[in-house]
């Protein structure tokens, strides 16, 4: 705790009910009825207001008998949606090879479709789905540069379900078809 904030009551129940992030880690908020505290941004149900304590520090509410929210980790370094997203990524990289469905990766994640694509979008401007194809256009790419395998191979090697879909989603990156990337590579020009 870097410095302790004078804050009533009301300021920072405010804070919470606006899940103001800039407060994280200066207070947190514990509930009650469920023993759990939180980060002020953490965007879980809000408890009533008669049932929330703040502390200043972790280890006062832990004292007290708190523990840690699973959403909004108060006691993790990153915050949980960077963490989230970095988690997700690691996940699309290892797993690029296999059929992926949005749900095996919301499954992994530990949280709901609706609310990791929105997340993941938010923080990276894109969404799971091409994050995921353009970790395997690049995959293609490095097997175009490192490999004398046929576009064919490729494309079932980068997880792609069909090469319709491949040169689909190829073009939509490179601006050109697998084909002529390998051509244009083999000349030395500039892609
Ligand atoms: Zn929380």
């Amino acid at each position: 705790m870097a410095e302790t904030l004078d804050l009533s009551f009301e300021e920072m129940w405010e804070k919470i009910l606006a899940c103001d992030s800039k407060y994280d880690g200066l207070f947190f908020t514990a509930v009650k009825t469920t023993k759990i505290f939180c980060r002020p941004s953490c965007r879980s149900r809000k408890p009533k207001k008669i049932n929330v304590e703040f502390y200043s520090t972790i280890e006062q509410a832990e004292r007290a008998g708190y523990r840690a929210c699973k959403r909004c980790q108060p006691k993790a370094a990153l915050s949980p949606r960077t963490e989230l997203v970095r988690k997700v990524i690691t996940f699309l990289v290892l797993n690029h090879k296999k059929r992926l469905e949005l749900q095996d990766i919301a499954e992994h994640a530990g949280v709901s479709v609706y609310y990791l694509e929105r997340l993941f979008k938010k923080e990276t401007s894109e969404t799971p789905r091409s994050y995921l194809e353009k970790i395997r256009v690049d995959k293609a790419v490095n097997l175009f540069e490192n490999s004398s395998r046929t576009n064919l191979e490729i494309c079932y090697e980068t997880g792609f379900q069909s090469t319709s879909n491949f040169y689909k989603v190829f073009r939509r990156w490179k601006g050109c078809s697998p084909t002529e990337y390998r051509k244009a590579m083999k000349r030395g020009e500039p892609l």
